[in-house]
């Protein structure tokens, strides 16, 4: 199989990192195309958790090679810290690991100027980690950026360095010798960042090229989600790159063609982390529950998720917008034992039925849903392989949101565990 995108369909947090977990030892390389350290990946496995937030999920897959692409923004600090619980789990990432030479690079001024933007913008802010990826990127925009390149080269990365701290440090209102304090630290920080890493930087868009004319085969792997994407998210409530499937293309080098196939992960139900608008949100006690036996809580924040029904507005949208040839429901299981399942169908705005999903913040957030109302399942889905397995009233749930969405939902997972999924029907992504 050449190309693989597994791309979230939702907020996030729907649950990628099991499959790339799973699908990573199929595959040659596994890239990471977009996002910095704010991505919180988690896989279970051999009875260990481990949380990604910056490297792609198969670095826990010796022999797989893990690429952290050009679209992505890196944090020095962020790296240690990952490389080092990474290695104190028993499992060195160097000799497989490879970061894209044009990747940018967080600087601490980034988390500064995001911390501060925060505050400003008081009731109406973003909801970020704070952990400057937005104002990374917003520099790689502007061309102000550093680059993993850069380090190869000292003057001119200092040079770069000095004209950047001190154009944010200004506008922070800090004073000349702070100015001076923050370029001396960083410049350190990077000699240390740059003694580990060097070796470790390529010209990643020409080795994936190689990967695959060699006809093995290449998994794009998502961070964030559809609607957490730059452009084709809930703007403003978005994050600052773009988490799409075509982002994959360009954030790791490749032409759109070389992509392939385009796996959508979706949870069984909704969630959504910080603010913004959310038109499935369940009541304060269907929140409480669902909260509690999905764990929905922030791999990276501990932040609690707001949740809600399943939204196949969302997911039609989702199938445009990536292209999705099948999905992946995750978290069948949470809903073990409610009395009542229900899929969002459409949207009212102002009484009128509104198939697509709005683009406008306002629009959005008059949104009502009408619901398709299902009864729940008593017998539990928690760990099941099989198909047969699953409880009749939770295979038509399942029924029902492929018919709404029209995206064949080919695999099913039901519990933590790499072994606990179903497959539901035949599906493209193992490449047999
Ligand atoms: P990602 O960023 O999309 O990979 O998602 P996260 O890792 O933030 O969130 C997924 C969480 O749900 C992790 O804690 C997973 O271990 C867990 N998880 C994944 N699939 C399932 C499932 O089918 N059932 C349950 N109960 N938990 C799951």
């Amino acid at each position: 199989m050449p190309g693989l995108a597994v791309v979230g369909t939702q907020w996030g947090d729907e649950g990628k990192g099991k499959f790339v977990d799973i699908l990573a030892p199929r595959f040659h390389t596994v890239v990471r195309f977009g996002g910095g350290h704010n991505a919180g990946h988690t896989v279970v496995t051999g009875g260990r958790e481990f949380i990604l937030h910056l490297l792609p999920s198969a670095v826990l897959h010796p022999g797989v090679r893990s690429v952290v692409g050009n679209g992505c923004v890196v944090d020095p600090l962020a790296f240690f810290e990952e490389v080092e619980m990474l290695e104190a789990a028993g499992r060195d990432p160097s000799p497989d690991l490879l970061l894209s030479d044009r990747a940018q690079i967080i600087l601490p001024v980034h988390r500064a100027i995001e911390a501060r933007e925060e505050e400003r913008l008081g009731k109406h802010r973003i909801g970020t980690t704070r952990r400057g990826i937005g104002p990374a990127y917003a520099d790689k925009a502007a061309r102000r950026g550093l680059r993993l390149g850069d380090l190869r080269h000292p003057d001119y990365r200092d040079e770069r360095l000095a004209h950047l701290v001190a154009g944010h440090g200004e506008l922070l209102g800090w004073s000349e010798s702070r100015i001076a304090e923050e370029i001396a630290g960083t410049r350190e920080l990077l000699d240390r960042f740059a003694s580990r890493v060097l070796p470790l930087i390529a010209d990643t868009s020409l080795v994936i090229h190689e990967t695959l004319e060699a006809g093995h085969g290449v998994l794009f792997e998502g961070a964030q989600a559809t609607l957490l994407d730059l452009d084709h998210g809930t703007y403003p409530f978005v994050t600052s790159s773009t988490a799409v499937a075509a982002g994959a293309a360009v954030g790791a080098g490749v032409g759109p063609g070389a992509v392939g196939r385009v796996l959508g992960v979706s949870k069984a139900y909704m969630t959504r982390v910080g603010e913004g608008p959310f038109p499935t949100e369940m009541d304060p006690e269907q929140n409480r529950t669902i909260q509690e036996k999905g764990n929905e809580f922030g791999a990276t924040t501990r932040r609690p998720r707001r949740c809600g029904w399943f939204d196949s507005v969302v997911l039609r949208y989702a199938r445009r917008v990536n292209g999705l040839d099948e999905l992946a429901i995750t978290k069948l299981d949470v809903l073990d034992g409610l009395d009542e399942v229900r899929i969002g169908v459409r949207y009212l705005l102002d009484g009128d039925a509104v198939e697509e999903f709005p683009g406008e913040f306002g629009a959005l957030a008059r949104c009502e849903v009408e619901y398709r109302s299902m009864p729940g399942w008593d017998r539990p889905t928690a760990g099941a392989t099989r198909l047969e397995d699953l409880p009749p009233e939770a295979r038509h749930y399942l029924d029902t949101l492929e018919e709404l969405s029209g995206v064949p939902v080919t695999l099913v997972s039901t519990g933590p565990d790499r072994e606990a999924f179903v497959r539901r029907r035949e599906t493209g992504v193992f490449g047999d």
